[in-house]
């Protein structure tokens, strides 16, 4: 169903998406490392979780889930787990093969039909073996989070990481990311300072559907599920959620369920409130100015010098160079984005949402 409100994981659940389905496969193929890079909600998940399916010999990491539940510190050990659970994911040939080469490393133990590693086992040896196995895809979803392991701003990872890249040419690494700048940074494959720097890679942008896509999409989901719907109820949700695949299944679905566009809206509305809340959450914790700042532009208080005054107006005065660095770090999470000098909120839910109710 395509008004499902989890990641889609086959392609048939999938819409469109093929050009960019060939192009990363070409890319994990070809490069050491590939980039999926796109906003929150725009399908990316989707999109990998397809390819990781269709590929086979591949396993599908969520930095983001780790960090979560690890409470904010990704530890080796639950590294190693979520590679054991990726690996005990994969169905049928490919995991036995895999299991037979991987039960010669030290830690790992087979258990009926799954593997286990032992909590000190080495992901390097790890890795070692499933380069043995032939062409092998690592998908990690949210990669950025990965900043939160050990105690080096996840450095010890990305050595392994080039490490990988130097020695194991059946590895090819996937990296997703919403946070689009973060994701840059932890990579540091611009950064003279990181391990990874220089190396060369694929990078593919996701996009959200352009209007008459966005259009297609819910009036194909609204036939899927025999709903009729005015043409007039679609253009307004297009107005208003633009061609961001997650807003527009929030709105399907809860259209299906209520036959009520204004019902519907304010439901999607809901969803993000809360989803954005607890975004804000975090980032407050670094600094409360940051809440301010989506405020100001939000309200259209989008240049530099009307920012700074908002800030000020509501809060203390606030140095050139730290409104500089807030702002960078929200262009950097893919909050915003800044042309010649106007700065913008990128989703129009989130806009709206900041703008109504925080
Ligand atoms: P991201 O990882 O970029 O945040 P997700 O893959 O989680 O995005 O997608 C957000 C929501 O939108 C999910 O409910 C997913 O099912 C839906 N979705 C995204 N892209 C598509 C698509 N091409 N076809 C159908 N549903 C999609
Ligand atoms: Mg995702």
């Amino acid at each position: 169903m395509l008004f499902d409100p989890h990641p889609k994981e086959r392609r048939e659940e999938l819409y469109d998406r093929e050009s960019e389905i060939k192009l990363i496969k070409e890319y994990v193929e070809k490069y050491p490392f590939s980039i999926l890079l796109g906003i929150r909600r725009v399908g990316k998940s989707s999109i990998m979780k397809v390819v990781v399916n269709e590929i086979g010999s591949a396993i599908y990491i969520d930095a983001r889930k780790l960090h979560f539940e690890s409470g904010g510190w990704i530890t080796s050990e639950s590294l190693i787990r979520s590679l054991e659970n990726g690996i005990n994911c994969i169905n049928g040939k490919i995991k036995r093969v895999l299991m037979d080469m991987l039960s010669s490393v030290r830690g790992v133990s087979i258990m009926g039909v799954d593997i286990r590693f032992a909590k000190d086992t080495k992901i390097s040896e790890i890795f070692d073996s499933l380069n043995e196995y032939g062409s092998m895809v690592i998908a990690i979803d949210e990669a950025q989070y990965f900043r939160f392991y050990g105690r080096r701003g996840g450095k010890e990872l990305l050595s392994l990481f080039s490490y990988a890249y130097d020695n194991l040419p059946n590895l090819h690494f996937l990296f997703a990311g919403s946070e689009i700048g973060l994701m840059h940074d932890f990579l540091g494959i611009d950064d003279y300072n990181s391990p990874l720097y220089g190396r060369v890679y694929g990078e593919i942008t996701i996009s959200p559907f352009k209007r008459e896509v966005a259009k297609d999409f819910l009036n194909k989901g609204f036939e899927e599920l025999n709903i009729e719907i005015k043409e007039d109820y679609i253009e307004k949700a297009l107005d208003y959620l633009d061609g961001i695949p997650g807003w527009l299944v929030d709105f399907g679905y809860n259209y299906y369920v209520t036959k009520n566009v204004e019902v519907s809206m304010s439901k999607v509305f809901a969803k993000a409130e809360k989803f954005i809340e607890g975004e804000l959450k975090q980032l407050e914790m670094r600094s409360n100015r940051y809440r301010l700042i989506l405020n100001a532009i939000s309200m259209g208080f989008n240049r530099w010098k009307k920012i700074k005054e908002f800030v000020e107006n509501k809060d203390r005065p606030i140095s050139n160079s730290r409104l500089a660095s807030l702002l960078k770090t929200l262009e950097k999470m893919s909050w915003i984005t800044q042309e010649d000098g106007v700065y913008k909120i990128i989703d129009p839910v989130v806009e709206k949402v900041i703008r109504e109710r925080f």
